[in-house]
């Protein structure tokens, strides 16, 4: 049996904090075998995913009925493109990406995928064509190998190979006395939260999702594993249809479509040059991070 580095009385108390930071639910729900709070409606079709648009159209939500986090919220990613999210602390960026993984039903509107309202498709198909790379990753204290094929157990040797690669991460674990046997989690090698996010990209890769959702951790990371990092995504997310939601702006430069969120709403959109054109909210946000990163 799979081991976590977790007590099993604890998991209550996870599964509430994997909520609020968005990590892997598949993988949640599977370990505490508890029904997740969203049902499939009756007769709910299977999600059938042709080149992945997205679309919200006016969405609003509230984790708690007196207390709107989203307040009318639309944008639509054309399939294969790669849409930004970014604005203060507690705008509502990382809901938007909970709410396309439906982890919680919208309050009012709707979430298109291909046209299918994500509402009444099952569950499993649409969080099968979802890969995520959450700000947390949950590794379980196995080896590597098997903390990357978890992405799909039926990958071979050398998919998994090339998806640690792909993530950046194979170097590093070759350069393990135990390689890629190396246990990893709390009784075996920690790894910092940048190659957990990495493996979390490698797990995401293997998956070969139609949409990959990227949560960038909050916490700094060195800027060669930002650096890292942002090269493959735009690797990967070159043929998938992508929302990463950004906290550092000088990841997501490329992006096709960039959203600036304020208080549950988006105040700003365009590409990284349409808005600093613009000088508005996302320019000032802009300039302070690059006063601070010139400080540091
Ligand atoms: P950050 O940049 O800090 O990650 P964010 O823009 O991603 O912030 P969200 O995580 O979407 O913000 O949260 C938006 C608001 O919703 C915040 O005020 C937060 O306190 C609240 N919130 C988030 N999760 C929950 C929850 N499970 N229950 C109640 N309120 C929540």
């Amino acid at each position: 049996m799979l081991q976590l580095f977790i007590p099993l009385g604890a998991l209550g108390i996870i599964y509430r904090q994997f909520k609020y930071t968005l990590a892997d639910m598949d993988l949640v729900f599977k370990l505490l075998t508890k029904e997740p709070e969203i049902q499939n409606i009756d007769q709910a079709k299977e999600l059938e995913v042709g080149k992945a648009s997205i679309s919200f159209e006016d969405v609003h939500f509230a984790y708690q009925a007196d207390r709107e986090i989203l307040k009318g919220v639309s944008f639509t990613v054309p399939a294969g493109q790669t849409v930004a999210v970014v604005g203060h602390s507690g705008a509502g960026k990382s809901t938007l990406a909970r709410l396309l993984f439906r982890f919680y039903d919208v309050s009012a509107g709707k979430i298109t995928v291909d046209d299918q309202n994500i509402h009444d498709v099952t569950q499993d198909s649409l969080r099968k064509a979802i890969g995520i790379v959450p700000q947390d990753t949950v590794l379980f204290n196995d080896t590597i190998r098997y903390n990357i094929q978890y992405g799909n157990l039926d990958a071979s040797e050398t998919e998994v190979k090339e998806a640690a690669a792909l993530a950046q991460i194979e170097t590093f674990i070759e350069s393990l006395p135990d390689g890629w046997d190396t246990k990893v989690g709390e009784r075996g090698l920690k790894l910092s939260g940048g190659e957990k996010q990495r493996v979390a990209i490698a797990r995401a890769i293997l998956k070969r999702p139609d949409i990959l959702v990227f949560d960038e951790a909050t916490s700094s990371l060195d800027s060669s594993t930002e650096q890292a990092i942002q090269q493959t995504l735009k690797q990967v997310s070159t043929t998938t249809t992508t929302m990463v939601v950004a906290h550092r702006l000088s990841t997501i430069i490329d992006a096709d479509q960039i959203l600036v969120m304020d208080g549950g709403k988006i105040i700003e959109r365009g590409s990284h040059s349409e808005l600093m054109q613009k000088k508005g909210e996302y320019r000032r946000m802009w300039d302070l991070q690059q006063e601070a990163a010139e400080e540091s």
